[in-house]
């Protein structure tokens, strides 16, 4: 591809709406192009690398034995009525209606639709296993869009449905995914973790997430190699800490705490450190007001919290109104003592002692509070997000945290949509089995993202080479003033793209700094230069995105390096 015929802009700013390096890379070296909030147009260069992300995702799902179809991204509301999602789903569900007043949506999903299929095409158990998949565009009215392509609001999912007869077909099922998603994202040359994750609200009985590590990932993931543990720190346990607290060694005291509504000031304020006090956050109950109790250092982990008896779910914090009510303070002074609602109390308070809790009266906190004597002793309950350096649930090592980008979901669904929908299938002995499920989902536009995230530097992208949307790029130095060179420079062009490589032929009449910057800012993994001094030598310069600087090389040489022979 010759430059001047690419159409490609490159920005020399970083726009200031991307907050993300991959998202800001994307937009200034001409990837993608925002349209309207989550919604993205995909430019030819950004296009080639999603082409590729999509190919090889392809070829492993067809190696799986998986069968492509393409469904219709939009589905009728009927469908979800069926299965309860209609309401369930909520506002990321993108509703329209057509010109008969019928109700449609945006598929942000498909597991309604490929049942439907599934119960009117699947009739004898010799049918099965079978798993269909589409690559196809999916909607999400996402609450928040944003970092660029990785949440958006219109995304490219690689959807997979499996079908089987028991519990030991859809383990197989699952583990020949779990396999082909291992190859897929070994072959883009990716570093993931597969974790556990929540099995969500449908209560399928396995759930596991692959995650792209990087810093700027919106989950936290937790893994101990010993152990051989991973988990999403939404889903990992935290195990009851064996011990007893140290023994009361201050009197219980109420101090003035003016202006501490937070953790952070009331332990500054007081000159302790957040873990000696403990935070009763006070949450809406199915019949009342719930008070939830953790070390104040420690994080809420919401679905763990949703589902004890009497919190409602969803977990909602309960509003100012009901804390006053409750409490009889403003928010912020809240403390288990004198409160008259049920309290749950996370494992780890149950080592505390001499600490600092609300005292249910505006500005004010009691001081050197104790279990046992100041309060009953509780039952604890797992309520907190793991932290570094905690057990794992195993026992056998401790805890490190990561952060990571979700970039594929792998979930036993069991029968939750074939029940709902009445998907049989005749078993050898002519019995109507309902089928089992499996469904598995890659963010394939996400990918894109998640891949730059991992790889880049100050100066640009650095493609893993089997997402690259060029295999090499060609700068000419000066070649508009030197028809030897013009010459060269064509010829080594056709030669290169002729070897089957993907070649971007930088023949603009630019300088070589703004060629090289673009390079660089694109991410090219082998840059060629190619000037009148190397001509005579018979030598081209070559230079690879990660390497500190560049070499001059023969052009033979060169060219067998770049072509692996
Ligand atoms: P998240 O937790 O990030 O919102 P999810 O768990 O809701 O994602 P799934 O229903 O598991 O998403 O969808 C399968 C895959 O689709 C995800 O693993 C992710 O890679 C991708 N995906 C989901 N939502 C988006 C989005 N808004 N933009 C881009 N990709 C997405
Ligand atoms: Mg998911």
């Amino acid at each position: 591809m010759r430059f001047t015929k690419f159409g490609l802009t490159t920005l020399r700013d970083t726009p200031s709406e991307a907050e993300i390096v991959s998202h800001q890379l994307m937009l200034r070296a001409g990837l993608i192009r925002r349209l309207a909030s989550g919604l993205f147009t995909w430019m030819p260069l950004g296009l080639r690398v999603l082409r590729k992300v999509e190919r090889i995702v392809r070829e492993e799902m067809d190696r799986a034995g998986a069968l492509e179809l393409m469904m219709p991204a939009v589905q009728p509301a009927e469908l979800w009525q069926e299965t309860g999602r209609w309401d369930k789903y909520g506002n990321l569900l993108l509703r329209m209606r057509d010109r008969h007043d019928r109700e449609f949506c945006f598929g942000p999903t498909h597991e309604e639709v490929i049942t439907d299929i599934a119960r009117r095409e699947l009739r004898s158990y010799k049918q099965l296993p079978v798993n269909f998949y589409q690559i196809q565009t999916k909607f999400r009215d996402e609450i928040r869009p944003r970092f660029g392509v990785m949440r958006a609001r219109e995304f490219t999912m690689k959807d997979a449905y499996s079908f089987d007869l028991d519990q030991d077909g859809l383990d197989k099922s699952y583990q020949v995914m779990h396999a082909a998603y291992t190859a897929i994202f070994e072959r883009l040359g990716l570093k993931f973790r597969v974790v556990d994750a929540d099995s969500g609200e449908i209560g399928g009985s396995r759930s596991q997430e692959f995650h792209v590590l990087a810093d700027s990932g919106e989950d936290a993931i937790a893994w101990c190699d010993e152990d051989d543990f991973a988990s999403n720190v939404e889903t990992a346990a935290t195990s009851g800490l064996d011990g007893a607290p140290a023994a009361p060694a201050q009197e219980l005291d109420k101090v003035s705490t003016p202006n501490t509504k937070t953790i952070e000031q009331l332990a500054e304020f007081l000159s302790i450190q957040p873990e000696q006090t403990l935070k009763t956050l006070i949450v809406e109950g199915d019949e009342q007001p719930i008070a939830l109790a953790l070390r104040g250092d420690h994080e809420l982990n919401a679905i763990k919290a949703a589902k004890l008896p009497g919190v409602a779910s969803p977990l909602t914090m309960a509003d100012p109104a009901t804390i006053v009510k409750v409490t009889g303070c403003k928010p912020g002074y809240a403390g288990p003592i004198g409160l008259d609602i049920p309290v749950y109390y996370d494992h780890a308070t149950k080592l505390m002692s001499d600490f600092v809790a609300g005292a249910n009266e505006t500005d004010m906190h009691l001081t050197g509070v104790n279990f046992g004597r100041d309060i009953d002793t509780p039952e604890t309950v797992d309520l907190r997000n793991v932290v570094e350096g905690d057990p794992t649930p195993g026992g056998k090592g401790t805890l490190s945290i990561a952060r990571g980008i979700e970039v594929g979901h792998i979930f036993q669904l069991g029968t939750s949509y074939s029940e709902a929908m009445n998907a049989t299938i005749q078993d050898q002995d002519g019995n109507d089995i309902t089928m089992l499920m499996g469904c598995y989902g890659i963010g394939v536009t996400r990918i894109v993202g998640a891949a730059i995230e991992q790889n880049h530097d100050e100066r640009g992208i650095i493609w893993p080479e089997p997402l690259t949307p060029f295999d090499v790029v060609l700068i000419p130095i000066n070649m508009h003033r030197s028809e030897p060179l013009r010459e060269a420079a064509e010829a080594l062009y056709a030669e290169l793209t002729d070897l089957g490589l993907d070649v971007l032929f930088d023949d603009r009449d630019a300088r070589p700094g703004v060629k090289f910057a673009d390079a660089e800012l694109i991410g090219i993994p082998h840059r060629l230069v190619i000037s009148d001094r190397g001509l005579e030598a018979g030598e081209l310069e070559y230079r690879h995105r990660r390497d500190e600087d560049a070499r001059m090389m023969k052009r033979d040489d060169a060219l067998n390096m770049l072509t692996g022979s």
